[in-house]
C-alpha cells in the first residue's frame, strides 16, 4: 500500500506527513535520506520519513536562532494566544491525531481518543495561559536599592521525545518552553514521528512564526547526539532511558547546556492490608498495563501486605487474563502491540531472566500468536519474584510485566519501595491517613499517588530523582526549567554614599 491507501485505509481526511520540518516548512533531508515508520500491528511499512543528519540539524538551529528574538520579545500574552489557538486546533484534529497515534505507536484508539489527545490539548493549553502570568519578584534588599529579577528565556532549545507517548510528549516539552519565549529543535522518536509532524503543521495554522518550532525525525546516536553536543543550543529536555540520558549529559559539557532529564522506573505500587481490594486491583491493572506498561511511571513492581496477596493475586490475575488485545485501531481494543518487534524481544527476554532467578510466571509471559503472530504483541505478564534485589525486580523492563513481592511489616514495604536506584512514581493502597501521609513521605520518588496511579496534570510538576532524572516537567516548575533568572539592582537613593569619595 502507498502511503495515500494508507491514509484512506485508517481514515485519515490530511495527508500524511513524512518530511523534516525547519523555518516554517515541510523539506526533504539534505542527503534525501529516510527511515521506514512501522505499524507495530503488523510490521507493515507506514511511510519512509526523512531522516535528518547533522547539516539539517545546523539549518534548524539556524532557523530557530533567527526567529528567537522576536519570538522572545512578543508580548508574552500573544504567545499565549498562539498556544491556545494551537489546542483549539488540537481538538478539531483530534480524530486525525488519534488515529496516526494508534497507528504509528499501537496504542489503542480509544486510549488516544480519551487521554493522549485531551491531555496534549490541554497541556498546550496551560501553558497557552501561563505565558503572561510567570512573572520575576522584587526582593527587599539593602536601604536604597531595589532588586527585582527577569526571568529570561534561555534561547535555542533542544528536545529529544521518545515513542512511548509521542504526541503527549512533545506537547510536554513544546508548551512550556515557547509560553517562556525559546525556540526549538525538536527530535521525535526514529520509530514515531508522525504525530509529531503532525503538530508542526498545525502550529502553521495557528499562526506559529517560522523558525520557532523546528522537527528533525532523525536516529538517536546522529541526529539526537548532535542536538546534545552543538555549541548553540542552550538547554537539552530529554526523556527516555538513564543510559541515553548520561550519554547526552557527557555530549552537553562542550558548552555547558543546561540539562533537563526524564529518565527510567521501576515504580512501586504498595497494596496494605487495609486498601480496598477491588480498587487497588483495578488501579494496579491500570498503573501497569496501560499503554503496554511502555510509560516511565509504570506501577511495575507490585508490593502486596502477605494476608491479602492471595487475595489480591486472583483478581488480578482474571482480570490481566481478561484484557482484550488486539488491533490498536478496533475501538474494543484494550491493549495494542509494544511499538517496535525489536523491544517486544526485549520485553519477552525478562520472562527467561525471571524465570533463571527461581521467579514464578503468574500470568501471560509469551507473545499471544494467531491474528497477532505478525505483531509485537506480549500478553499481560505477571511474575512473582523471590527478592527484590533480583534483576528482573530491579531493572526497566517497560512493558506489560509487572513483579510481585509480599512483605509483612511497613518498615519491610518502604525497604523494597526505595531499595531501587530510580525514583519516579509510586502509589499506595491504604484507608489508613496517618500510613499514607508518612509514606508518602517517606518514599523516595519524585511522584506519589494515594489510592489512585498515574494521574498528570499539566499543573502539576513531573519529574524524578537518582536514576530518573532531574529537573521537572509541567506546572511553574516547567516555565522555571526554561527561563534563568536575572537579577537588577538599581541605585534609587541619591544620598548613597560613594566606595572612593573624591
Ligand atoms: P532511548 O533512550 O535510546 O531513546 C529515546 C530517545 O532518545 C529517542 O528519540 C532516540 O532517538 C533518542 N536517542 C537515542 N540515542 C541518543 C543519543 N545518543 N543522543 C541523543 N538522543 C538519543 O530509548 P530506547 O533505546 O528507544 O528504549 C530503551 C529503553 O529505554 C526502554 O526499554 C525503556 O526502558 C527506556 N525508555 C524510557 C522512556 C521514558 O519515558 N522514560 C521512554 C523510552 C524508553
Amino acid at each position: 500500500m502507498d502511503l495515500s491507501d494508507i491514509q484512506k485505509a485508517v481514515g485519515l481526511k490530511s495527508p500524511i506527513r513524512h518530511q523534516l520540518f525547519i523555518d516554517g516548512e515541510f523539506v526533504d533531508a539534505i542527503s534525501g535520506e529516510t527511515l521506514a515508520t512501522l505499524n507495530p500491528h503488523d510490521n507493515s511499512v507506514i511511510a519512509q520519513v526523512a531522516m535528518a543528519g547533522h547539516a539539517d540539524v545546523d539549518l534548524a538551529v539556524k532557523a530557530a536562532h533567527k526567529a528567537f528574538p522576536a519570538w522572545s520579545r512578543m508580548q508574552a500574552a500573544d504567545r499565549g494566544r498562539i498556544l491556545l489557538k494551537l489546542a483549539d486546533l488540537i481538538e478539531a484534529n483530534g480524530e486525525e491525531l488519534a488515529r496516526l497515534e494508534s497507528l504509528d505507536t499501537g496504542h489503542p484508539i480509544r486510549d488516544c481518543r480519551m487521554l493522549d489527545v485531551p491531555r496534549t490539548a490541554g497541556c498546550f493549553r496551560y501553558f497557552g495561559g501561563m505565558a503572561d502570568k510567570f512573572q520575576g519578584e522584587t526582593i527587599p534588599v539593602d536601604a536604597g536599592f531595589l532588586n527585582y529579577t527577569l526571568r529570561e528565556p534561555l534561547g535555542v532549545v533542544g528536545q529529544v521525545v521518545p515513542w512511548n507517548f509521542p504526541l503527549m510528549f512533545t506537547s510536554w516539552k513544546m508548551a512550556p518552553a515557547l509560553a517562556a519565549g525559546n525556540t526549538i529543535v525538536l527530535k521525535p522518536a526514529e520509530i514515531t514521528p508522525l504525530t509529531t509532524l503532525k503538530i508542526a503543521e498545525l502550529m502553521r495554522e495557528a499562526g506559529m512564526p517560522a523558525g520557532v518550532v523546528n522537527i528533525v525525525p532523525g536516529l538517536g546516536q546522529v541526529a539526537g547526539q548532535y542536538i546534545a553536543e552543538h555549541p548553540d543550543i542552550a538547554k537539552i529536555a530529554f526523556t527516555g532511558s538513564t543510559a541515553t540520558g548520561k550519554r547526552i549529559v557527557q555530549a552537553s559539557a562542550g558548552n555547558l547546556k543546561k540539562v533537563q532529564l526524564e529518565l527510567g522506573g521501576k515504580g512501586a505500587n504498595i497494596v496494605f492490608e487495609d486498601a480496598n481490594l477491588i480498587a487497588a486491583v483495578n488501579g494496579a491493572a491500570w498503573a501497569i498495563f496501560h499503554n503496554q506498561g511502555q510509560a516511565c511511571i509504570a506501577g511495575s513492581r507490585l508490593v502486596l501486605h502477605e494476608n491479602i496477596a492471595d487475595a489480591f493475586l486472583e483478581k488480578f490475575i482474571a482480570l490481566a487474563n481478561s484484557i482484550r488485545l488486539g488491533n490498536p485501531l478496533d475501538p474494543e481494543t484494550e491493549m495494542g502491540p509494544l511499538t517496535s518487534a525489536m523491544h517486544r524481544d526485549r520485553v519477552l527476554s525478562y520472562v527467561e531472566v525471571a524465570k533463571a532467578e527461581g521467579g514464578e510466571v503468574l500470568a501471560g509471559g509469551v507473545s499471544p500468536g494467531g491474528d497477532l503472530a505478525n505483531g509485537c504483541y506480549v500478553k499481560p505478564t505477571i511474575v512473582r519474584v523471590k527478592n527484590y534485589k533480583d534483576r528482573v525486580a530491579q531493572e526497566e523492563v517497560f512493558g506489560p510485566f509487572v513483579t510481585v513481592l509480599t512483605f509483612k511489616t511497613d518498615a519491610e514495604a518502604l525497604d523494597i519501595a526505595n531499595g531501587t536506584e530510580y525514583g519516579l512514581g509510586s502509589g499506595l493502597w491504604t484507608t489508613n491517613l496517618q500510613r499514607a501521609h508518612l509514606f508518602a513521605r517517606e518514599i523516595r520518588s519524585g511522584m506519589v499517588w494515594v489510592n489512585s496511579y498515574k494521574r498528570v496534570n499539566p499543573g502539576s510538576p513531573f519529574g524524578g530523582t537518582g536514576q530518573s532524572g532531574y529537573g521537572r516537567e509541567m506546572g511553574f516548575d516547567a516555565m522555571r526549567e526554561y527561563t534563568q533568572v536575572k537579577s537588577v539592582w538599581v541605585n534609587i537613593d541619591a544620598q548613597i554614599k560613594p566606595h572612593y569619595p573624591r
